[in-house]
């Protein structure tokens, strides 16, 4: 089922696409523009299902023999273009797929829709071929191109389309999404949220991540015992931080938000705003024996570091200073 009610923000898009539906005024070409797993397809699905319901007003009536189809992707003008993997998005595949059947009316609604997943991986080739469909398209044809990043796209392409850039979805609706239609935790869904950087999708898989949750206890375990470590447990650590090297950066973010919760508790004194709220009793007592500058000094140096491992200093040696640092502090 695609159905706008799904979607979680994305309130002027849906209400350009409900509108565009309702009065047919529609562009030819459309860019839906947003990074990964934010949304775009199914704000994409939803349109071409309303476009060709014949019975729903603007929204798709979810009833019609057509929207059946659509949610089966057996729509027979709604038509998906895919690729090889490997190779990009080649002229041959725009070809075949869109240029080929764009001039054929459509067989069932009164659109003939293209949808282009990935379109950022089309080569100059494929998107110059293209191009000419978008230059004449026949009056029933909407082609829907997706990407994450608009500026691969030829400019030629980009001022043909009309671009709808999908927004991020604000910390609280994304937690509360989790929480009360996912059964997350509060916890894990407050994580989940200030990971995904406002998209969903995102955080809606790194909530059900087993990778992501292991991360966590791992990033805890540390901020929770670091203090009566001795330089062997220190030096034990480091060593296990090796398996985490592709994943560093996401558990220096974890260590970061920790020591955040703690200064904002320090400041604040108020549980509510803790992402790490299971662990309040922990923050609490943290934020007490802590300073503020013994706070800022860790934060600090946990930026530092993921900028020296960046900057491929000896891994090692880079997570030794910052573990004597957040010990000493
Ligand atoms: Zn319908």
């Amino acid at each position: 089922m695609a159905d706008y009610t799904d979607i979680l923000g994305q309130e002027n898009i849906i209400r350009y696409m409900k509108e565009a539906a309702k009065t047919g005024k529609l562009s030819h070409a459309y860019l839906l523009a947003g990074p990964d797993k934010s949304g775009k397809m199914m704000l994409a699905n939803a349109f071409a299902k309303a476009l060709q319901c014949r019975e729903g007003d603007g929204v798709p009536c979810d009833h019609c023999r057509s929207c059946l189809q659509a949610d089966n992707h057996t729509h027979p003008d709604i038509i998906y273009v895919t690729h090889e993997k490997s190779s990009g998005i080649r002229v041959d595949d725009i070809r075949k797929q869109v240029i080929s059947k764009a001039p054929e009316t459509p067989y069932a609604g009164p659109y003939k829709i293209f949808i282009i997943d990935e379109a950022e991986k089309m080569n100059d080739n494929a998107q110059n071929a293209l191009l000419k469909t978008m230059e004449e398209p026949p009056s029933f044809v909407v082609i829907l191109l997706l990407a994450e990043n608009e500026e691969s796209l030829l400019l030629t392409i980009r001022s043909r389309v009309m671009t709808l850039r999908l927004q991020p979805v604000s910390f609280s609706q994304i937690r509360d999404f989790l929480v009360k239609k996912n059964g997350v935790s509060e916890e894990t869904a407050a994580l989940a949220a200030v990971f995904s950087d406002g998209a969903v999708g995102q955080a809606l898989s790194l909530a059900k991540s087993e990778d992501f949750q292991d991360l966590r206890e791992t990033a805890l375990r540390l901020v929770e015992e670091i203090r009566d470590w001795d330089t062997n447990d220190i030096i034990k650590a480091v060593k296990g931080f090796v398996d985490y090297k592709p994943v560093i950066s996401e558990y220096f973010d974890l260590l970061t938000v920790w020591y955040r919760d703690v200064l904002m508790y320090k400041a604040l004194q108020d549980p509510d705003r803790l992402i790490f709220r299971d662990k309040a009793l922990r923050i609490v007592q943290q934020a007490k024996e802590s300073s503020y500058h013994g706070i800022q000094v860790i934060l600090k140096e946990i930026e530092t570091t993921k900028r020296r491992i960046k900057a491929n200093v000896n891994f090692e040696l880079a997570m030794e200073t910052l573990l004597m640092t957040i010990k000493e502090n």
